[in-house]
């Protein structure tokens, strides 16, 4: 960092990953976590770095938070315990960037992305988010002739899901008009449930089959719409439906992943 002398840093380097590899590996998820951040944003101050935008989680807010969740939720209540270790790592983060600012002035930020999607996710079955996972699932289910494809848990649990483009241009947007203590929330503005969204993709794919809902699996917190109306009053809104988005993530994954035995 010192070599390169960068005046701005976008901070989204982090271990992540879905429900199952949150509860299989917390040690690493915790260690990564903080390990990552105590020394990108440390270095970042000793190489007189200016700025820094830091990219945290909506799952930094107590699991029964009013909502949707306002950013002055923070800390006021126990978290959803799938991811805990997680969101205590992204917690320090934050408080890290505010630490910065207090002791040395540094204009360090905190945006807060709901669940994300779209090109270049990570599509593994175990480690992986709910819709690349379930488009890998459809896709894979449609080519082998299989009857049906296992949804984890209920199917009722809503989520807030933005596109990454959506995403990207909201924290350059903060990066130009945000400077504050605080972080700030970066979310789409609407929910579905994991029911509604599987039946979209099973569309979307063209899987004739049905949906199983495998109960013995978590479902996580049931609900985690933010309040991103302090972005909403800087000037960025999302631009990517989920519906266009599903689709061209879809058509990425055809194109990327998919091992070329694709349908028309
Ligand atoms: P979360 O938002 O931190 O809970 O992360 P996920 O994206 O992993 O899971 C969101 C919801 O989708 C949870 O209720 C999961 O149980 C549900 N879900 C349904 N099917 C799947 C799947 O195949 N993979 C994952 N990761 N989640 C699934």
């Amino acid at each position: 960092m010192a070599a390169s002398q960068p005046t701005s840093i976008i901070f989204a380097a982090a271990k992540v990953g879905g429900i199952h590899a949150n509860g299989a590996s917390p040690a690493d998820f915790i260690h990564d976590n903080l390990t990552i951040q105590t020394n990108v944003i440390h270095a970042a101050h000793e190489a007189g770095v200016e700025r820094l935008v830091f990219l945290g989680s909506s799952c930094i807010y107590p699991k029964l938070a009013e909502q949707p969740i306002k950013e002055s939720a923070l800390l006021t209540g126990p978290l959803e315990p799938t991811n805990a270790w997680y969101a205590i790592a992204k917690i320090a983060g934050v408080m890290t960037c505010q630490a910065y600012r207090l002791q040395h002035g540094r204009r360090y930020i905190s945006v807060m992305p709901c669940n994300l999607y779209g090109p270049s996710d990570n599509f593994d079955l175990l480690t992986g988010h709910v819709l690349p996972a379930l488009i890998r699932k459809f896709h894979e289910a449609k080519i082998s002739g299989a009857t049906e494809v296992v949804v984890w848990g209920t199917g009722s649990p809503l989520r807030e899901f933005l596109h990454v483009d959506d995403l990207a241009k909201g924290v350059v947007h903060c990066h130009d008009h945000y400077d504050d203590y605080e972080p700030i929330n970066c979310g789409a503005g609407s929910e579905v449930s994991i029911r509604e969204v599987a039946g979209m993709l099973r569309r979307i794919v063209g899987f004739e089959g049905k949906l199983a809902f495998d109960m013995t699996k978590p479902d996580g917190t049931p609900r985690k719409i933010m309040d991103s109306s302090r972005i909403r009053l800087l000037g960025w809104k999302p631009e990517i439906g989920l519906q266009e988005g599903l689709a061209s993530t879809y058509r990425w994954y055809l194109e990327h992943v998919a091992d070329g035995r694709r349908f028309a």
